[in-house]
């Protein structure tokens, strides 16, 4: 599921690539599409500025701004400043787009951020000076083969043109499957449309639009990501929940699961550790059995929402749920030592570090009394104060 959603991260960009390419390769273009061709680069540039900036992605303004100083000098240029631009820029923005994916985000305003600039200031004064000083060498130094090959003498790029692409591409690549995240997928994609734009240099602009298009929806996927996903525990947040509520029908059953005594866990352990035992909670809430859907309601507190279903039915599934996290147990890595003494020498800190984690549930069920979402969540807080005063680690319901 997981795989899935990630290669879906590929996929989606990889589609609109496809669409590009398809007008591309596509002779005949009707004349009704005209205006509207020539007008995209302009809006796809601008809105994923302008995205950029509201959703302070630095690497995503870089990255088309890139872009836009290629485009400019392919059009500004004399026809042999053309042709060395052509021979350069495909080896140094892939270079670029693949260091800007692996250098995460971190503002523009920062020393990273003049760090970033300082790289680019560098490049663009080595390009501009191999201009006026070597500019013949190093195209003929660009395009020298390094061995015979008739498939790649071809194409439009030199080996080592290639070489820095492939090299790139690979970046990008290790990149994504590392953090398999939207804008992770959007930079191995908008590399891929420079690569385009460079072999039709005529529709730079349009390739270059097509990469700020995929970036900009990318940047709107990892947004949205942001905003309904909790980042610790990967599970879906509490604004996921009242959408989902809205939506799950008239018979449903709400369940909320605390965490035991979890400040003593944070107290004895350090937080670190205290936000590992969150991860493993989560883990095996997400495998709730009885079609019942996880969500990080805030702190230690979770919700099982479980659609079409009725208190009596998900009784077993939440037992099931309790034991599973009590037995899952945690074994505090060796690195997070107790930073404080703990305060019983007890068998829980001497046995090999092992933690035992147990949990609260307290369900309810949509009735005549609680028919709305927050109604059925307060009873169920309830029942989880039930639970907690009948001594934890244990199921009420309302
Ligand atoms: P009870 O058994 O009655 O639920 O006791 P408790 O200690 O689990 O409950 P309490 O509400 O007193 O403490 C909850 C603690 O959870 C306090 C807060 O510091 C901690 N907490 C909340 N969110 C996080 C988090 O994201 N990470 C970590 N490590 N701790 C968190
Ligand atoms: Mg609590
Ligand atoms: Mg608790």
């Amino acid at each position: 599921m997981q795989l899935l959603r990630s290669l879906l991260l590929l996929i989606v960009p990889g589609v609109l690539f496809a669409v590009a390419l398809y007008l591309q390769l596509k002779v005949v273009i009707p004349a009704t599409w005209h205006p509207l061709l020539t007008m995209f680069p302009y809006l796809a540039v601008v809105a994923g500025l302008f995205l950029g900036w509201r959703f302070n992605r630095t690497r995503v303004l870089w990255a088309i701004a890139l872009l836009i100083l290629v485009e400019r000098a392919l059009v500004l240029t004399t026809p042999y400043g053309r042709e060395y631009v052509l021979q350069l820029a495909p080896l140094l923005v892939p270079l670029n787009l693949a260091l800007y994916s692996w250098w995460s985000e971190r503002g523009l305003f920062t020393l990273h951020g003049f760090l970033r600039l300082v790289i680019f200031l560098l490049q663009l004064g080595g390009v501009v000076w191999l201009y006026f000083a070597r500019a013949g060498e190093t195209m003929a130094w660009l395009s020298r083969p390094l061995f015979a090959s008739g498939l790649i003498d071809k194409t439009p790029f030199s080996q080592i043109t290639w070489l820095f692409i492939s090299l790139s591409l690979i970046a990008l690549i290790i990149r994504f499957c590392r953090k398999p995240e939207a804008l992770e997928g959007g930079f191995c994609w908008i590399t891929i449309a420079a690569v385009a734009g460079f072999w039709w240099p005529q529709q730079f602009a349009f390739w270059g639009g097509v990469g700020a298009f995929i970036l900009m929806i990318a940047l709107i996927e990892s947004s949205l990501k942001m905003a309904f996903n909790d980042e610790l525990t990967g599970l879906p947040a509490r604004r996921a929940m009242n959408e989902s509520l809205l939506k799950v029908g008239r018979r449903y059953t709400v369940a909320m699961v605390d965490v035991d005594h979890f400040k003593k866990v944070n107290d004895t352990h350090g937080h670190d550790v205290g936000d590992q035992v969150l991860r493993m909670v989560a883990t095996c809430l997400r495998r709730v059995t009885g079609g019942g859907r996880a969500y990080r309601y805030g702190g230690e507190e979770f919700v099982v929402v479980f659609p079409s279903k009725g208190l009596e039915r998900t009784l077993p599934h939440l037992e099931d749920l309790r034991e599973t996290i009590g037995r899952a147990g945690f074994v505090i890595r060796g690195r997070k030592r107790p930073k404080q003494k703990p305060e019983k020498s007890s068998s829980k800190n001497t046995e090999k570090s092992k933690l035992h984690v147990t949990v609260s549930i307290g369900v309810a069920s949509r009735d005549d009394n609680n028919t709305t979402p927050e109604q059925l969540i307060k009873a169920a807080d309830k029942a989880l104060y039930k639970a907690k005063k009948g001594g934890r680690n244990q199921v009420c319901s309302a």
